[in-house]
């Protein structure tokens, strides 16, 4: 990948306008411009960031000569550098990031082919059918859930181990290993773009609740088993009557538990894993809240994903990570854990001061926890 486009897709220029003074709006992506040639009036909000948070234009009297743009142009017009080294100081911030191959034109949503959403749309209603008594029983003594909750994410049982037809799934090669387990739905706009299915292991609790890992359903370390060619997406954050603070967590388990308990404190979802980043569109999404604590299991796997939230506060500091009150929610909550009171203090501190009054009426919620 080149270099103008490994900037393009790991830089986020909503992050970077904010570093540079902007100040956007909650629900449009509109502040003051914060650029300091800008001769105009510096009251009304004329900078605007369009085109899912890929291009910014000044439409006061910003000089137009370094007006609109990309990412790069806004870097070169912020610090008054010449393209080449905008490239080159830009290039310092990703060089040592990851990268995958993803398109330079960002999705304008997340993109899942419809063949795929509509075999998984298929096995998750299925599966929501089969959730019997007993897997329910395992929902909330070991998870800490009401059946409403679990009702909402769509949580659904598949109870024998399916080798499903590629092509219902739009795809080719292999058998579709759907094994036998809790599944839990990954969905983004009510469609489902990947699908994890929880498998009983040898000896572990889930197996005094549906029927104990057998030699048959093979695979005795993998965990989450689940169909191929899921896309990972930023699970539940696309609610529309949203919460000032996110909190992200590591698994779809602890965002159930942060929903169950804290539905009118703060928004809840999950980065699907310890090593997931974000791409622009999450970042996009992510200008919307004030605040946005991410919380990793207590784990060698979590403090990678810790250093990688502590490398992004660098372009965008709303974004922070947040120690887990035990190995995860999920345990902090088995051991007597109060996950509500936990939550409010990182909320209560993130809304500190907040003239907002619906922000204040989420305030005092928290305070009342605490
Ligand atoms: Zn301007």
């Amino acid at each position: 990948m080149t270099d103008l486009n490994r900037i393009r897709q790991h830089i986020s220029l909503i992050a970077l306008a904010e570093k540079a003074g902007a100040k956007f709006d909650a629900h449009y992506l509109r502040s003051t411009c914060p650029m300091p040639r800008h001769a105009g009036d510096r009251s009304s909000p004329s900078f605007v960031v369009y085109d899912n948070g890929q291009k910014w234009k000044c439409h006061s009297s910003c000089p137009s000569d370094a007006n609109g743009g990309d990412v790069i142009s806004f870097y070169m017009a912020w610090k008054d550098l010449d393209f080449k080294t905008a490239v080159q100081e830009l290039s310092e911030w990703t060089g040592s990031q990851d990268s995958q191959p993803v398109p330079v034109s960002a999705p304008k949503q997340y993109v899942q082919p419809a063949q795929w959403k509509k075999r998984a749309a298929e096995f998750i209603a299925y599966a929501e059918k089969n959730l019997n008594d007993s897997v329910m029983e395992y929902i909330i003594k070991e998870r800490g859930l009401s059946p409403e909750t679990a009702r909402a994410f769509h949580v659904g049982y598949n109870p024998k181990n399916i080798f499903d037809d590629p092509v219902l799934w739009g795809m080719e090669g292999k058998k579709i290993w759907l094994p036998r387990g809790i599944v839990i739905p990954g969905l983004w706009k009510d469609e489902p773009h990947y699908i994890k299915i929880r498998r009983p292991l040898e000896n572990d609790t889930l197996g005094k609740y549906i029927p104990k890992w057998n030699a048959k359903d093979g695979a005795p370390d993998i965990k989450f088993g689940g169909p191929r060619g899921g896309k990972s997406v930023l699970f539940r954050v696309e609610l529309i009557d949203h919460r000032p603070v996110l909190i992200l967590t590591e698994g779809e388990w602890d965002t159930m538990i942060l929903w169950e308990n804290c539905m009118d404190l703060c928004d809840a979802g999950t980065i699907g894993g310890a090593q997931s980043k974000f791409d622009l569109l999450d970042l996009a999404l992510l200008t919307r809240y004030q605040k946005i604590f991410v919380v990793h299991d207590d784990d060698k796997a979590g403090d990678k994903g810790r250093a990688y939230i502590a490398s992004l506060k660098e372009i965008s500091p709303r974004i922070e990570s947040i120690s887990p009150p035990a190995h995860d929610l999920t345990d902090f909550w088995k051991a007597g854990g109060d996950v509500r009171a936990w939550a409010a203090g990182y909320v209560a501190e993130a809304l500190q001061g907040t003239t907002h009054p619906r922000w204040m009426k989420v305030l005092a919620n928290a305070k009342r926890k605490l």
